[in-house]
């Protein structure tokens, strides 16, 4: 058991500098968590066998850190699903619709649906691309320790000889999460029951042997109302206060914790988690926070959400600084590893400078020993030379703002008169089924079995039955499918400078879904055409208008690993100018319908208010910068894949598009108003069918759909289309649906 020092003892020498993280990637190096899970899923493997694949990640992360030199290692950051999920399961907060189940078959059920049973919603963490499970309160829900997974964790542990501190979603956090079938039941009502719990279980690790558990408690990073503060009082006085528990780490991360600071240094917690990177102003919080001189800091210095290796001097300022105002300082990662893939050795084509999680293990042991030895035991990173454009920042610099467009109620006349559609025009969000024929030419591709003519022939051919299917079904607008993009921001990534590609670099998005963020490391130009050759060739099959497809600005920026050596805004830019010269390539070319997805929009939304109107100023500006290139006779379009807007509804107006597709199936189309309520006056393409599910809606259904919205909105200026694209479904729901959509639109164009 690694030594600890006292959390009061202070500032004597530092002899035993304690270091930790977060949380770390569970999904294994070669993804063998979501082998096995699939695996098990799918009858070949049975439930001892998942069980023992998760002891054996555990086992292997645990002495990974061990071995890496650190002090304090965390336990329960393991999952077969979500840690959001684990905790739904652990206090019993289970609806009663998974009532008849059990186990791991209820386990999994709540995560993805069983026979005729919803699955919990999910959505994304905060600002990451990670996603957890939503959990379900109300009025009824009684909480019970019913799962004891972080002791049975701790124990695993502890058997191999490796004492650790079980980490788990905080009370608050959980709550704050959680969501209530009933709008006037706020669930954060139900905090005594929850503390009491909680309170078990501290207890009960307590006397297994813990000596600290860190409680998450991320939401303290977002604006909180003087209501939840108090909560956030009552919860840690309580937890605080009991008389038999292990010292209690809260754990913030993703930003400043502001006024939650002074809410936590006045309970009994011993120890306050920070994070310096995306909360630079925690610093100046903890000097000005009463009490923190009585705290244990556990100091986020290394970068939990990025790829880049970090400034050690910098960081180790940073930690010098905190000596003199805290009780101790725990060397520490800006959040759970979780975010970045694992090691970086392994890759070969990647730039110089960048540090995975393995990497960032050791620059927090490396800080440790420099807290111990001093600053000569860092040395400096060699600074990440990105490279520079020249000819693309002079064109960028001289483009300022970009070109105007005529107002859209002009560009709107000059459009339905060359456009020529019929009112309420039918269209597709762009990608069709990926079958498995697609996907084998792909592989192949990469492979070597076949070369790039016999690729473009089996996409050509594919993009031929796509567009007869389309012609055939009688929709107006009409797309190529998107036959040749694995996913909508690497298929650009890859065609662009400035950007690299990872061969192992996995990432846990949900579940057993795992991505490799591409690394946006340089100046990013577009040597050439990316998809002008693709779109020109399906508009060469059909009289109709071929919709280009494009992946907007803030998008490809949201699921990379952004440079940090500039700000987001310039780097936007930069995509947008790419974007740019693309889009009036394909105007040239003779393309007159150009949609740019910017379904990330609103997720990178800072967490808090104050930085809300910065984000969108820039954000808005580089769409713009994108698609004001053209003339006012070409149509651009937009995507978005949700329907509650919030705080960036009036943003959308703002983006300049002359039509936007959202998601409102399964809203009954009360977006219509709050948009209208917005201002905006566009064209507006509600979605009218939910196509997350391979559920074929009735030609009536989707009819009434349209009249409600024919209600809310000018017909000239209302679209009908699918509320995403249709790349996950298969092709006969995809046909049978669509025919019901072109029916519906028929029938209510004829009223
Ligand atoms: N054009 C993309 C598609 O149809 C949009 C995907 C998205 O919105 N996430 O697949
Ligand atoms: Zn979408």
């Amino acid at each position: 058991m690694p030594a600890k020092a006292g959390f009061h003892e202070g500032k004597g020498p530092m002899t035993d500098q304690r270091t930790t993280v977060l949380g770390y990637p569970r999904i294994g190096p070669d993804r063998e968590l979501k082998k096995a899970v699939e695996a098990y899923w799918a009858g070949r493997l049975d439930a001892a066998g998942l069980e023992q694949a998760g002891r054996e990640l555990r086992e292997r992360t645990w002495s990974e850190l061990r071995d890496a030199g650190l002090t304090d290692i965390p336990s329960n950051t393991f999952s077969f699903y979500d840690q959001m999920l684990d905790t739904s399961v652990m206090i019993g907060a289970v609806p009663a619709r998974f009532a008849d189940l059990d186990g791991l078959d209820r386990y999994f059920a709540m995560a993805r649906g069983a026979r005729g049973i919803a699955p919990l919603e999910m959505t994304k963490w905060f600002d990451t691309n990670y996603h957890y499970l939503v959990p379900e309160v109300g009025p009824q829900t009684r909480f019970r320790l019913t799962w004891d997974k972080p002791l049975a964790e701790y124990g695993q542990a502890r058997e191999l000889g490796i004492e650790t501190r079980p980490v788990l979603v905080g009370p608050l956090t959980y709550l704050l999460l959680a969501k209530s079938a009933d709008p006037a039941f706020a669930p954060l009502r139900l905090l005594d029951d929850l503390l009491d719990v909680y309170a078990e279980l501290l207890e009960r690790l307590a006397t297994a042997g813990v000596t600290e558990v860190q409680l998450d408690e991320p939401a303290l990073a977002a604006d909180r109302s003087a209501e939840e503060l108090k909560a956030l009082a009552r919860a840690y006085e309580h937890l605080g206060g009991l008389s038999h528990r292990p010292r209690l780490l809260v754990a913030t991360y993703f930003g400043e914790i502001g006024a939650a600071l002074p809410v936590l240094a006045a309970t009994r917690v011993e120890a306050v988690g920070l994070d310096f990177v995306a909360g630079p102003g925690n610093l100046a919080a903890v000097a000005s926070t009463p009490g923190m001189a009585a705290k244990s800091v556990v100091a986020g210095v290394v970068n939990g959400r990025n790829v880049w290796r970090t400034e050690l001097p910098a960081a180790l300022s940073t930690c010098a600084a905190l000596l003199g105002l805290a009780g101790e300082v725990v060397i520490s990662t800006s959040c759970s590893l979780m975010h970045v893939p694992l090691d970086v050795e392994r890759e070969t084509a990647v730039p110089e400078g960048l540090a995975f999680a393995r990497q960032k293990v050791a620059e927090v042991v490396a800080i440790g020993r420099a807290m111990r030895e001093g600053p000569g035991a860092v040395v400096p990173a060699v600074p990440v030379r990105a490279p520079v454009d020249g000819r693309m920042r002079a064109r960028l610099a001289a483009l300022g703002e970009g070109t105007a467009r005529a107002a859209h109620a002009e560009r709107a006349v000059i459009q339905r008169a060359s456009l020529g559609l019929p009112p309420l025009p039918t269209t597709t969000i762009g990608s069709f089924p990926q079958t498995d024929a697609v996907r084998r030419a792909r592989a192949d591709l990469r492979g070597g079995r076949i070369d790039r003519a016999g690729y473009e022939a089996a996409m050509r051919a594919e993009i031929d039955s796509v567009i007869a299917l389309q012609e055939d079904i009688g929709l107006d607008v009409l797309v190529h499918g998107e036959p040749e993009r694995n996913d909508m921001v690497q298929y650009f990534a890859e065609q662009l400078d400035g950007y690299a590609a990872t061969e192992h670099g996995w990432v846990q998005s949900y579940g057993t879904r795992c991505v490799r963020p591409p690394i946006l490391f340089g100046d990013v130009a577009r040597p050439e055409p990316m998809t002008v050759g693709w779109a020109v060739y399906a508009q060469s099959r059909t009289g109709r208008p071929v919709k280009g497809m494009l992946t907007g600005p803030v998008t490809m920026l949201a699921w990379s690993f952004v440079r940090e050596d500039q700000p987001l805004s310039e780097t936007a830019r930069q995509v947008a100018l790419a974007l740019r010269d693309e889009i009036r390539d394909l105007e040239a070319a003779g393309i007159r319908i150009i949609q740019v997805d910017e379904p990330a929009l609103r997720e990178l939304l800072p967490l808090r208010a104050a930085g809300h109107a910065a984000y969108l100023a820039w954000a808005v500006a580089a769409f713009r910068l994108a698609t004001s290139g053209v003339s006012d006779s070409t149509q651009i379009h937009t995507h978005m894949c949700y329907s509650e807007f919030g705080e960036i509804i009036g943003a959308i107006g703002d983006l300049d598009a002359d039509v936007t597709s959202v998601e409102a199936a399964r809203s009954g189309m009360e977006l219509l108003e709050d948009l209208r309520a917005a201002g905006y006056t566009r064209g507006i393409g509600p979605g009218v069918y939910d196509i997350h599910s391979p559920r074929v809606p009735e030609t009536d259904e989707i009819e009434r759909a349209l009249r409600l919205a024919v209600r809310a909105v000018e017909p000239e200026r209302l679209w009908v289309n699918p509320d995403c694209g249709l790349k996950t479904r298969g092709y006969a729901e995809t046909e049978a649906s669509l025919r019901n959509m072109v029916a519906a639109a028929r029938r209510v164009r004829a009223l």
